[in-house]
């Protein structure tokens, strides 16, 4: 399949009147062609109007056939071969081994929305039968869940596949039937055209309306801030910078019909030694953390960028072995010029810094990240804020505290993020339990013993948490849950079988139903 530089609006190639702009490639550090141009404001309103027109069909869809779009996108996405695997490796930096469980990672997610569908508990049915003989009589009340409508998708920069055009965010939108607005990250142009024209191709095979996905390519904010605007769009899903996530919101917020944006933004993933297993296997838990750090060039949402444990000589071993490891880490590109001068403005903020002590910085490079591993009081990260913001890379901070209690403290002054990790022995349960309570208000996911990096997609996995690890604490962007940010539920009074959605009805209905408030299966 060619390149062709063009947005997909409605199932068209068209070329975009605003900036051309080219892909660059940062292992090589040059440019790539072809060159692509920016989608204009008529472009946008059309994609947006399609989009809305599609809604209706869309939704009305039986699940069975949603999920056969949804596994057709994978069949489409694993037919483009290794071209796309290449055009990814070559706009990303990141190695084939990675895109290609990147690729099974998208295609698993795609398949598991639709084994969702199959399944039919995301209707969410509930019914409450009239009841004529009380006083006052109840009405026949039937509840189940509809699409927002059309969704703006965000690609991300550091999941060119798995979080871009037909990553998590899409599958979810999908799934509820939203027709979904992309809009492509300048990062990855040619790795989304080739995603959007199999997504295309579904769409085209299963037969549904055009205005079901567009693709939007370009340079500048204001694109997606235009999408947003689009009184037609429901709802934005987004994975990126705090910055730029702020910034939304604030554009869906001030429309006159304000919308929810599920935006995911930063996290430092704090890690937790816990006393005794810090002094059984401090060796043991340094290589760990040092190979989870460094996973992805550090380019993960869930990168452990915050280790909090008890000064002493336990810590100062973690310190020595996770120090040697990551000083002789080798510099490796990012996924672009901009996260790379962002991740060096980062570490050199922090060795700057008066109260932070440099434990591991190998030599960097133009566009390239190494390792660095920094570390500092409780007292100096209690008192700098700056100390707990997200240096995204592979970069990390060591906090010594006196005590548990101070562990604890520190716990309750972070902000809200997507992880906490416990690394504990059966002797530490106590502390754990200490610390417990303050993480839960804090983070969408707490583990023991294991690295925050490698987010499982399944049903329980909870991938958000509170501000600003994301905007909305409520939802999860990984797992079947996500679906729920594109839902809302509609309740039906007393009207005929015949109006009401096939779902509800009594012969035929969904399998999954909550029937005078107990919830049984067909
Ligand atoms: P980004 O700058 O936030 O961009 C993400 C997407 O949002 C792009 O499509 C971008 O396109 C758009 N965008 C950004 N600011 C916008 C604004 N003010 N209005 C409208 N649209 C806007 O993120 P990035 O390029 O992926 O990476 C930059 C930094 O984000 C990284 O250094 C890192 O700190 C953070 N990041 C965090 C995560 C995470 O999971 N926590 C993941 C990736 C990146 P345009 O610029 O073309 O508008």
């Amino acid at each position: 399949m060619i390149i062709t530089g063009d947005s997909l609006i409605g199932g068209q190639a068209v070329k975009g009147t605003g900036a051309a702009f080219r892909a660059y490639n940062p292992s090589l550090q040059q440019s790539m062609d072809p060159e692509f141009t920016t989608a204009d404001v008529n472009q946008i309103d059309q994609a947006c109007r399609l989009a809305e027109a599609a809604f209706d069909t869309f939704r009305s869809l039986s699940d069975e056939k949603r999920a056969v779009f949804l596994e057709t996108i994978g069949e489409q996405i694993m037919a483009l071969g290794d071209v796309l695997v290449e055009r990814v490796m070559a706009e990303s930096g990141l190695p084939r081994a990675r895109v290609e469980g990147e690729r099974g990672r998208t295609v698993g997610q795609l398949k598991l929305f639709a084994n969702l569908l199959r399944e039919g508990s995301w209707n969410d049915v509930r019914i409450d039968k009239a009841l004529p003989e009380r006083a006052p009589p109840r009405p026949d009340i039937r509840m189940r869940m509809i699409g927002l409508g059309p969704v703006a998708v965000f690609s991300a920069s550091n999941f060119p596949l798995a979080f871009s055009v037909a990553g998590g965010d899409t599958a979810s939108a999908f799934a509820a039937g939203c027709p979904v607005v992309l809009k492509a990250h300048f990062a990855h142009p040619g790795t989304s055209e080739l995603v959007g024209r199999a997504v295309v191709k579904a769409v085209e095979i299963c037969g549904l309306p055009a205005g079901v996905f567009s693709l939007l390519t370009g340079v500048g904010n204001e694109i997606g801030q235009e999408v947003v605007r689009h009184p037609a769009i429901k709802a934005v899903g987004f994975t990126g910078s705090r910055g730029g996530g702020l910034a939304l919101m604030a554009v869906a917020a001030a429309r006159p019909v304000p919308i929810p944006v599920y935006a995911e933004m930063s996290s430092i993933n704090p890690v937790f030694l816990l006393p005794k297993a810090l002094a059984t296997r401090a060796e043991e838990l340094a290589a760990g953390f040092s190979a989870s750090l460094v996973l992805g060039v550090g380019q993960m949402c869930t990168n452990p960028g915050l280790v909090i444990g008890i000064a002493g000589p336990d810590l100062d071993r973690f310190k020595a072995v996770a120090s040697t490891a990551l000083a002789g880490g080798a510099a490796c590109a990012m996924l672009s010029p901009g996260i790379a001068g962002s991740y060096k403005r980062g570490i050199t903020q922090l060795a700057d810094n008066a109260d932070v002590n440099t434990l591991a910085l190998a030599p960097q490079s133009e566009g390239k990240a190494a390792p660095a591993l920094f570390d500092t009081s409780s007292a100096a990260f209690l008192d700098q804020h700056v100390l707990s913001e997200e240096v995204f890379g592979p970069a990390s901070l060591v906090v010594a505290c006196k005590d548990i209690a101070e562990m604890r403290q520190i716990a309750e002054e972070l902000e809200g993020q997507l992880t906490a990790t416990l690394l504990m022995d059966e002797a530490d349960l106590d502390a754990a339990a200490q610390l417990l309570p303050v993480l839960e208000r804090k983070v969408g996911r707490i583990l023991a013993n294991g690295y925050p990096t490698g987010v499982e997609v399944c049903s329980a996995m909870v991938h958000g948490g509170p501000f600003p690890s994301t905007s909305d604490g409520r939802s999860t962007s990984v797992g079947t849950g996500a679906i729920t940010r594109f839902l809302r539920p509609v309740s039906y009074q007393n009207l005929p079988q015949q109006l009401l959605p096939q779902v509800l009805r009594d012969e035929g209905g969904a399998p999954w139903r909550r029937l005078e408030g107990e919830l049984n299966h067909k």
